[in-house]
């Protein structure tokens, strides 16, 4: 019997389980190591979890157990309370923890020399700027969360442009001088060019930034400057979490209600919640911001899981806007008697348009949707556009082509109908590139910009926008919601919400509440730099259901009476915050399959449900076909899982799955839990 040095290594690869390999006698590995290893043919990249020695007798020597290639020295170690969060990540995600692994690492190999790039630098090289004087509540706020030791979390509920950033700003000035480190996540779309600027002018040269608009390259070397601590503050999108960082003090999540911190694809992790966890096994405080908090957070916070911090005014007093609500029903009768005025414009937002035009003030117009029009139909036979590959219609743009906004199919657009070839196409609905056409009709002299993803597209694009913005070279701005988060812009008084109706009539239980958020946060651009004795912003909400709760309670700047009133409802339906939910989606390109895939997967539910008492609390939906039932020619159906204990969830969902062979080839199951997305 000989005594053999064993490693267990998780790999990239599909497999739920390590991978055992003998110890390379040469260069024995500890856990956190990253190694090369075989796996068949090939080498792959794998992290040593664990270690261990087995005695093994001669007849095993038959199978063959490999040998770990090398220590990958380019990389450093993952210490031992990261490689742990990881393994919970992994855990709590029923994802592969190889595959979880993988996201530590830069997209490039390292970089051997710097190379100068002609793009602009990615943190701009600026003066420092002196603190500000910290209002009476922003002191508060600072000086409770100072007061805690170690891991806590803390909710910071501040109305927009209540110095929310000032208070992270001064926070990290304090970890930076406990010689720790910080992090600093925001959803993509807040990680906007004001913002970076603040934090170099604050932190000089001390920080890297990672976000999806930077190249390959940039996002290496931002990784190795954090990785090996020659910045001291990492400002990114969610991925930012999983770059190693040297002596974590702080991790700052701002917006923390926005759905962009869960990813939809492979891993599908909520970046605020692994931050909140992060924190937990790094042992630093994380914070967690917002104007409109979620009800998951506000639930954890006024249970006392969360400490709650509250800043109920805007920095020296400026006055939060006046929003007005327009029925746009009432328009209707209105529009016959001005020709001259487009049908999504009231007489009221139309008037207060040309007072900000005289004052030289700014104005910014919001409309969650892209394109010319929505639907594309023929009145004589009644066909209608929808992309080939998903069960959505075709959105016009510039009235040339059509486009699927899901699966990014082209074609062009013909005025004849394709199906009778008698009549003229018929257009109908709204959006941003419409509003553009119209307003430029209406207001010929205004300098009109539109931001969406059509026109923005990359980091050098939003730049430029926000300078225009900054210089007063933009009178009139229309966006989707690209424009309502984190901007500042000093001249804009007036908003404009042109249909909020486009996200409550989603078919999907958070409606009420990401509709209330966006609400407040973009009207929350308006006249944010308003003195106290100056006529405070304008918004002008329009809407066909002026009754729906959402539009009331932000008209109202009422946060704490739209969540009661939500949570009520919430509630009585067993939904989030008050049971988790755990989606099961499974797709493939036949529908038969799927669906009956779907119904064998609902089947074992109830089986084991029946056959576990533990699993009562389980509450199994469906199946039921998914909203959009095709997208990229995959058949999509899902079942749902409520239950109120998260850990009980999990267990069922990993014996509903169990070593998924029940599984038909060409058939996917995927697991998505705490979904966001239940389209
Ligand atoms: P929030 O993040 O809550 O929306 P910000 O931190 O962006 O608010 O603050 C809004 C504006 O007020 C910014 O221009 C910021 O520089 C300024 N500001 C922040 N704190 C103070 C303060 N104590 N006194 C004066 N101005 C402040
Ligand atoms: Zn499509």
């Amino acid at each position: 019997m000989t005594v053999r040095q064993l490693a267990h290594v998780a790999v990239d690869a599909p497999l739920t389980e390590n991978l055992t390999y003998l110890q390379n006698d040469s260069c024995p590995v500890i856990r956190g190591d990253v190694v090369d290893v075989p796996l068949g043919k090939r080498t792959v990249k794998g992290i040593v979890i664990s270690v261990s020695e087995s005695e093994a007798a001669a007849e095993d020597d038959a199978y063959e157990i490999k040998t770990v290639k090398a220590i990958d020295i380019e990389w450093p170690a993952l210490t031992d309370p990261f490689l742990k969060w990881l393994e919970w990540v992994s855990d709590y995600y029923i994802y592969p923890l190889g595959r979880t692994l993988q996201l530590c690492f830069p997209p490039l190999s390292r970089p051997k020399k710097i190379r100068q790039s002609n793009r602009p630098p990615v943190v701009p090289v600026l003066e420092k700027v002196k603190l500000h004087q910290l209002t009476e509540e922003q002191k508060f706020c600072l000086e409770a969360i100072k007061k805690t030791k170690g891991f806590a979390t803390h909710l910071v509920h501040g109305v927009t442009g209540s110095g929310k950033t000032e208070i992270y700003l001064q926070l990290f000035e304090k970890t930076l001088s406990e010689n720790k480190r910080g992090l600093f996540l925001l959803p993509e779309i807040s990680l906007t060019p004001q913002l970076i600027h603040r934090f170099a002018e604050r932190f000089g040269d001390q920080i890297a930034v990672l976000h999806s608009q930077l190249t390959d390259r940039e996002r290496t070397t931002q990784w190795w400057e954090i990785a090996e601590g020659r910045k001291k503050i990492l400002i990114g999108a969610r991925s930012a979490l999983f770059c190693p960082i040297k002596d974590l003090g702080l991790i700052v999540v701002d917006e923390e209600h926005e759905s962009s911190f869960k990813q939809d694809e492979k891993l599908k992790y909520n970046g605020r919640d692994c931050a909140i966890m992060l924190g937990r096994f790094m042992n630093c405080p994380v914070i967690l911001g917002s104007a409109t908090p979620s009800l998951d957070t506000w639930k954890n916070a006024v249970e006392g899981k969360y400490h709650l911090h509250q800043l109920k005014s805007r920095v020296e007093n400026r006055p939060l806007p006046v929003i007005e609500v327009i029925d746009m029903r009432l328009e209707k009768d209105l529009e016959k008697k001005s020709a001259e005025k487009p049908f999504w414009l009231s007489q009221k937002l139309y008037n207060e348009m040309k007072v900000s035009l005289q004052k030289k003030e700014q104005v910014a117009l919001l409309l969650n949707r892209r394109g010319m029009a929505q639907m594309v139909f023929c009145p004589g036979c009644g066909f209608s556009i929808e992309c080939p590959n998903c069960d959505i219609s075709l959105t016009l743009h510039g009235n040339t082509h059509m486009v699927c906004h899901y699966c990014d199919y082209h074609e062009n657009f013909k005025t004849k109908c394709p199906d009778c070839k008698q009549s003229d196409m018929i257009v109908m609905g709204l959006g941003t590139e419409k509003v553009e056409e119209d307003l430029r009709k209406l207001f010929p002299e205004a300098k009109i910009a539109r931001a969406d993803r059509d026109e923005v597209q990359s980091r050098l694009d939003m730049e430029e926008l926000v300078q225009k913005m900054e210089n007063q070279e933009i009178d009139i701005l229309i966006g989707t919601q690209m424009i309502a988060k984190g901007l500042d812009f000093p001249h804009l008084k007036l908003v404009g919400l042109l249909l909020a109706d486009v996200s409550f009539n989603l078919p999907d239980f958070r409606a009420s509440e990401k509709s209330f958020q966006l609400m407040t946060q973009m009207s929350g651009r308006s006249g944010r730099h308003v003195g106290v004795d100056d006529l405070p912003g304008k918004v002008v909400i329009q809407t066909y259901n002026t009754s729906h709760e959402s539009v009331s309670f932000a008209q109202a700047h009422d946060y704490e009476g739209f969540v009661q009133t939500e949570c009520i409802h919430r509630k009585q339906l067993n939904y989030p915050p008050y049971h988790k939910l755990t989606a099961l989606r499974i797709q493939s390109l036949e529908l038969e399959k799927t669906r009956s895939t779907a119904y064998k997967l609902a089947r074992r539910a109830q089986a084991i449900k029946e056959k576990f008492n533990a699993f009562d609390q389980v509450e199994v939906l469906g199946p039921a076909a998914a909203p959009i039932a095709k997208l990229r020619n995959q058949f999509r159906y899902h079942v749902l899982f409520k239950c109120p204990q998260p850990q009980l969830l999990n267990q069922f969902v990993r014996k509903v799955m169990g070593d998924n062979k029940w599984i038909p080839a060409q058939v996917k199951v995927l697991v998505d839990v705490d979904p966001l997305n239940l389209l």
